[in-house]
Parts: C-alpha cells; sequence; structure tokens
C-alpha cells in the first residue's frame, strides 16, 4: 500500500472532509478538530469526551460544574502563563535584536 494515497480522515462520517496521505492519517488525527477528546478537567473528575471543536466551548460553558476543580487548574493556568509570558519575552528580545 503506498502511504502517498490520499485517504479521507476517519472522522469523515462525523464530519471531517480532509483528505489526508495514508501514512499521515494518526497526525492527522491527533490534531483533527473531529476527534473526540476527553475534557480538560477530565482528571480532575470531568468525564465528558467531545469532538475537539466543541470542546473549548465546553470548557467555557461549564465553568460552574468545573468550580471545584478550578483551585488546581488555576495554579496550573498561572504556571503555563508564566511560560508562555517568558518564551515572549524571548520572541521580544528576538525582535528587538533584529530591528
Ligand atoms: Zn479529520
Ligand atoms: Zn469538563
Amino acid at each position: 500500500m503506498c502511504d502517498k494515497k490520499l485517504v479521507h480522515c476517519p472522522n469523515l462520517s462525523i464530519g471531517c472532509q480532509l483528505l489526508v496521505e495514508r501514512g499521515k492519517t494518526k497526525q492527522h488525527i491527533s490534531v483533527c478538530e473531529f476527534t473526540e477528546v476527553a475534557c480538560a478537567y477530565e482528571s480532575l473528575g470531568c468525564g465528558v469526551r467531545m469532538m475537539r471543536k466543541d470542546i473549548e466551548k465546553h470548557e467555557a460553558n461549564v465553568r460552574i460544574a468545573h468550580f471545584p476543580m478550578m483551585d488546581k487548574i488555576v495554579k496550573l493556568q498561572s504556571e503555563m502563563l508564566r511560560e508562555q509570558s517568558k518564551s515572549l519575552h524571548l520572541l521580544e528580545n528576538e525582535c528587538q535584536k533584529v530591528s
């Protein structure tokens, strides 16, 4: 079987129209917005699973349901933000060097 052959995403039946190279199907599934993913709060007790494209909405809509878990999340997020601003600073520095 040729890996370069274009095949439909396995999520075709639930809406993904994309054609991907056979060899890259797995890679695509890991980013496909129709792939079923678990809520980011899964490890904190939320059992919801839905398409990647909907999960952000779920996470925004059910803040209250997630509320008991928020404590942990807030800590995680502020850590992430700190990491992000660190890399932003690095980027800014790079830009200043160039200009
Ligand atoms: Zn897909
Ligand atoms: Zn959830």
